[in-house]
């Protein structure tokens, strides 16, 4: 396995494998067996092209031919920041299918982010899109490419003229094919039990961790989400969320969509008049959502204008669903399947069952997808809590990975010695075997689905010279659940703004989602009884104050 990962103990990759739940199939190849069974169906679309899946297999293996002609190597890492449009697909497939490794970084990371992932990883590609969203990617790539001596290539989808930049436009015309045997590619061929890509998380700790992913477990991760959910070729998948995320991608999600041959539909916006418009033109049927991002559909005025018949199944993921708004779904589009997901980018996915009672999928996050899926909840201690009692939930199984990548001292805390990943979420077992995800206990804000280490704001923060002493919390909000409220104490004579305090952070060229949206200057910090920021005290502080000022609207 790559260096610096952890791999499955031989024992349970064996029983994994002879339980037909690993496969000697990589994802590359698990798009070529598509494209075989159903070379004319559509594959992949967006606002601007509809691919079959025999279009997107050549165009993924053209793209791997010109990136082992630009000296790509099986091994390689890379940085890929793309937006949800057709040639994410492609791209990610050719990588796929030659073994270099992408780390799937969000759209929303900035230098500080990247220039991380790429030292850490020696990364020597970063591929981009050059503007999204009005920011340009292409100056940052070119900053990052500067200060980063493995960073070679800097590869740009599209077309474009910049020096320095290779663009897969002119690639993807180019037939290259002809020129090489039509096994040619086999030669690169990577290991399915070995890391296909790397997930990026949320991170607890100061800085993000990387996730290695293997084919092998990935493909049966999203095997088992089509299980559950009864996906078929008819299936039309609306991938909405950022497609690096782990939901999206691989819960079924797109990965999910190539097993099954179904059509995914690429939507780089989450304004909720084009995602009306794109599920009626596409006749969607089947969306994951952020809770935050369905609250905004339901109060759009736009949602009668359109026909949303085709769409039978919406899912919410990355968040917890208050019933309320479970509720006020099923009012607005009553004959929609709606569910809940509680997944993680390290592995285990839950999910409730289509056919759970309705009370039970507005109750509980879900159950595990896959029989082999070990789960337990435990105290502080480690010991099994009574049933129905709260605790932290630990997991392992055949496609929870057993370590973050080189990060041998995290992961002696974020893992038990017998493999249990620490999920670090507070839950407790319903009745029906479903988990309710009652809090959680690392330190993190959840933002309408993305999550934000506590601790690496906290150390942007120290860097001020007005500050003393700082605590980063999460304060309850009624669209994004939560947003990051920052309490300060400043050192003699300095004031600080919100707005001082941000245009500080931004020039540390860090994601946007990160920011402080609330400073909360204050003389002193509570303290526990170990003599810590009693962060808990500040919570319930800054949701009362929120309360107070009736700001809090549905949040309990
Ligand atoms: P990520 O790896 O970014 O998908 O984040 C995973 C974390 O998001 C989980 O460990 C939970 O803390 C949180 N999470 C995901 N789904 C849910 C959900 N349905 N309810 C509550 N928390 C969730």
């Amino acid at each position: 396995m790559l260096e610096g990962c952890t791999p499955f103990p031989e024992e349970f990759k064996r029983e994994y494998i002879c339980r037909g739940y690993w496969k000697d199939q990589t994802l590359g190849e698990l798009l070529q067996q598509t494209a075989w069974a159903f070379p004319e169906r559509a594959a992949v679309t967006d606002q601007s092209r509809t691919l079959t899946y025999s279009e997107w297999n050549l165009l993924s293996d053209r793209l791997a031919l010109h990136l082992l002609d630009h000296g790509f190597k099986s091994g390689d890492i890379v940085l890929l920041q793309v937006p949800n449009i057709w040639e994410f697909n492609v791209l990610l497939f050719a990588l796929l299918k030659i073994g270099v490794l992408p780390v799937m970084c969000l759209f929303q990371h900035r230098h500080t982010e990247l220039s991380y992932f790429a030292m850490l990883t020696e990364a020597r590609g970063y591929f981009f899109a050059p503007q999204f969203r009005k920011f340009d990617y292409l100056t940052m790539g070119k900053e990052l490419q500067a200060e980063i001596p493995t960073l070679e290539y800097l590869v740009a989808v599209g077309d474009g003229s910049a020096t320095g930049v290779s663009y897969m436009g002119p690639w993807l015309e180019m037939p290259l094919e002809d020129r090489y045997p039509s096994d040619y590619l086999a030669k690169f061929r990577p290991d399915p039990f070995d890391v296909a890509f790397f997930l990026v998380s949320g991170g607890t700790t100061g800085i993000p961790k990387l996730i290695p992913r293997t084919h092998a477990e990935y493909i049966y991760d999203a095997q088992e989400n089509v299980k559950v959910l009864g996906w078929d070729s008819n299936t039309v998948p609306l991938i909405v969320l950022p497609a690096a995320h782990n939901a999206p991608l691989g819960q079924p999600g797109l990965v999910g969509t190539v097993a099954v041959g179904g059509r995914t539909v690429m939507c780089s916006s989450t304004d909720p008049e084009s995602f009306f418009e794109s599920v009626e033109r596409h006749k969607a049927t089947y969306v994951t959502l952020s809770p935050a991002m369905l609250i905004n559909l339901l109060n759009s005025p736009a949602r009668r204008k359109y026909d949303l018949r085709s769409l039978r199944y919406m899912y919410m993921a990355g968040q917890k669903m208050l019933a309320e708004t479970v509720e006020q779904t099923w009012a607005e589009w009553p004959s929609l399947i709606l569910g809940q997901a509680f997944g993680m980018a390290e592995g285990l996915s839950n999910k409730t069952r289509p056919d759970d009672p309705k009370e039970v999928i507005r109750d509980t996050q879900g159950r595990p997808v896959s029989p082999a899926d070990e789960i337990r909840i435990v105290d502080n201690d480690d010991k099994d809590v009574p049933p129905g009692e709260v605790g932290e939930l630990i997991t392992r199984g055949p496609y929870t990975v057993r370590g973050y990548y080189k990060a041998e001292e995290h992961n002696r805390v974020a893992f038990t010695t017998d493999g249990f990943y620490r999920t670090g979420d507070m839950v407790r077992m319903h009745p029906t075997g479903n988990l309710v995800v009652e809090g959680r206990r690392k330190d993190m804000i959840n933002r309408g689905g993305e999550k934000i280490s506590a601790e690496e704001v906290e150390n942007l923060i120290l860097g001020h010279e007005g500050v003393y002493m700082t605590a980063v919390v999460a304060m309850p909000d009624p669209v994004m659940g939560e947003r990051t409220c920052a309490f300060i104490v400043p050192k003699p004579g300095h004031d600080l703004t919100l707005e001082a305090l941000n245009e500080f952070l931004m020039e540390k060229r860090i994601a946007k989602f990160k920011l402080p949206e609330r400073l909360e200057v204050v003389p002193s910090f509570p303290l526990t009884g170990v003599g810590k920021i009693a962060k808990k005290d500040l919570r319930d502080q800054i949701a009362n104050k929120l309360r107070a000022e009736g700001k809090l609207g549905a949040v309990r």
